[in-house]
């Protein structure tokens, strides 16, 4: 039977036909919809974890106890993950454990656009990158394969194109693979140094076992025609040099670490000119110029960036037919912004107005950056915000400038709750906010340890946010709707001022999830309107100007909120 699947869901099929009984991740752009649809097997066990080094930790120990594991996470997940990742090539597995990194070119979605790749290397971990869905499926199995065979964890890496795009996929049947818990062996699984460095050796073994098979393994092929011109690639970027220059002799790679040097070394050989065509880094061009090999690379084709076929006709110096141009000139900008009605949009509005320093976290409440609002300062990596807040209060001596840190429920859980024990084991006076709207509304409204759901929506115990703030040793908590403007204003302005540590819980569902909720749109009286432009600073996307200077709001996109009607002083916004 076949099936249009986007990458990610056809590694979720892959896992479940290679007989995956254990899949973790943390949700993450463009990596999240491989567990929600692993979720849907009976037959595997399917969880969000806390973090990426929760999930890894968890896909190892299953990996211990016989089952082959997925571990699924975005590229700066791997990043949270690394310290278990490098121990593990180390260690080995018992049952296989395949570890998805989905990289975000262009940061479509994403903080950062590092190329993972690097990690395979760094961790001495083989690599495949599957250039479509049926390949994603493959290469799922054949990752799985590998890593029993060779007794290693393997990459599989894609990328945002990747993950999401669709295409035709042959589906097949489900293998069971039970094997047995692991036998105690501690020279193996201990890794201190004494067995750390019988392993290394082990590890180099490895290594030089999986060069010798990637040299005549399907999935790394050439593919020979005009033998002027020849083109090493991998992933999206074979379909995209199909595309440009179908003419061109093509060496496709399917593992991407090891490299088959002999394959790499003949294929130089037998074409006059080399072009390595790679988004991001030089990962594979420096390889293989180590292998003695003259190729063109990074001097021809951008390291920053997606790739596309345009990008590439133009390093080849191809004209293409305007019909295969894409013009994207004609599409709206859509810039980014809080919906309308959005439980933060009074926070941020507040957290302005008191001229703090805010350090911002990763999530949906990122956008409190963006003008009109423009109320955080700094945003680093998943729960850095509390530990930024901290190290900021350290340092400045000014009791007049405070910091605050906001932070959202999903990723407090990821990390931020270290930070947090930290600002009371060091007497830390700041404020802490945990902007809590009971999901993890960027990725798709994934529920995590607060929201009393797992993966597969059974009931669990949810963790209360109050009680473990108490717990660490805070003893200002206070909770407020952040619908109840009198109080946000007042509670953030009072608690800031204070020279001791509080942490505040700004409580009330994402709007997208509060399916029962009651509200009353707002309206516009034109008499009373100034047009002073107070509410427009609210970043609203249902508030706008009218031709005649005031303000509108438009009915269809108002989700009713208090917010524009508190901000305005003449009272020209009322229920409608
Ligand atoms: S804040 Fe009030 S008076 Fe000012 S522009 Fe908005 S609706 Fe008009
Ligand atoms: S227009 Fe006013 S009431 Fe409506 S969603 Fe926007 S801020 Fe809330």
């Amino acid at each position: 039977m076949k099936k249009l699947l986007s990458g990610n869901e056809a590694i979720a099929r892959g896992s479940y036909e290679a007989g995956v009984r254990f899949a973790t991740a943390y949700h993450g752009t463009p990596s999240t919809e491989i567990l929600e649809e692993l979720a849907k097997y009976d037959q595997v066990c399917a969880e969000w974890s806390i973090n990426e080094k929760v999930a890894l930790e968890k896909g190892i120990g299953a990996g211990l106890g016989g089952a082959r594991s997925l571990v699924a996470m975005k590229h700066v997940g791997l990043n949270v993950a690394s310290d278990p990742f490098m121990i593990l090539a180390y260690t080995g597995v018992c049952a296989g454990i395949v570890i998805v990194s989905a990289d975000d070119p262009y940061m479509h979605s994403s903080q950062s656009e590092q190329d993972n790749r690097n990690y395979a290397k760094f961790a001495k971990a083989p690599m495949l990158e599957p250039a479509d869905s049926q390949e994603a499926k493959d290469f799922t199995k054949l990752a799985f394969d590998l890593s029993e065979k060779f007794d290693t964890p393997v990459m599989l890496r894609t990328t945002t194109r990747i993950s999401h795009s669709k295409s035709v996929v042959e589906l097949g049947e489900r293998h069971e693979v039970i094997h047995p818990p692991f036998d105690k062996d501690v020279a193996k699984y201990v890794m201190i140094p004494v067995f750390a460095r019988k392993r290394r050796l082990i590890m180099e073994n490895r290594m030089q076992q999986i060069a010798g098979l990637v040299e005549t393994i399907g999935c790394n092929r050439v593919e020979y025609n005009n033998r002027r011109l020849g083109i090493i690639c991998s992933g999206i970027v074979y379909l995209y040099v199909k595309e440009v220059v179908p003419q061109a002799s093509i060496l496709k790679l399917g593992v991407t670490y090891p490299l088959p040097q002999n394959k790499i070394k003949e294929f130089c050989a037998s074409v006059d000119k080399v072009y390595v065509i790679e988004e991001l880094d030089p990962f594979l061009e420096e390889q293989i110029r180590a292998m003695g090999c003259s190729v063109i690379g990074k001097e021809a084709i951008p390291s920053v960036g997606e790739l596309n076929p345009d990008i590439i006709a133009d390093a080849l110096g191809i004209r293409r037919k305007a019909a295969d141009v894409s013009d994207k000139s004609h599409l709206p900008a859509r810039p980014p912004s809080f919906c309308p009605g959005c439980a933060y949009r009074g926070v941020f509005y507040f957290l302005k107005k008191l001229k703090v320093r805010v350090m911002g976290d990763i999530g949906c409440y990122t956008l409190g950056a963006l003008p009109p609002l423009e109320a955080i300062d700094a945003v680093f990596c998943m729960g850095a915000s509390i530990g930024c807040a901290l190290g900021f209060e350290k340092a400045v001596s000014d009791p007049d400038v405070k910091a605050v840190a906001v932070i959202g429920d999903s990723t407090f859980f990821h990390s931020g709750i270290t930070a947090l024990i930290d600002v009371i084991y060091n007497k830390g006076v700041g404020t802490v906010i945990v902007l809590d709207n009971h999901t993890t509304a960027m990725t798709g409204f994934q529920d995590h340890p607060g929201t009393g759901k797992t993966l597969k929506r059974e009931g669990s115990q949810a963790v209360d946010l109050v009680k473990l703030g108490e717990a660490v040793g805070f003893k200002r908590v206070i909770t407020f709707d952040p619908y109840d403007m009198d109080t946000v204003y007042k509670v953030l302005k009072e608690e800031i001022k204070r020279e001791e540590p509080s942490l505040i819980i700004s409580k009330r569902s994402c709007l997208l999830l509060d399916k029962k909720r009651k509200y009353q749109k707002r309206k516009i009286d034109a008499a009373k309107c100034n047009g002073c432009g107070v509410c427009l600073g609210l970043g609203c996307p249902a508030l706008g100007e009218t031709d005649n200077k005031k303000v509108k709001i438009e009915p269809v996109m108002c989700n009713g909120c208090p917010v524009c009607e508190y901000v305005c002083r003449q009272g020209a916004i009322e229920s409608a």
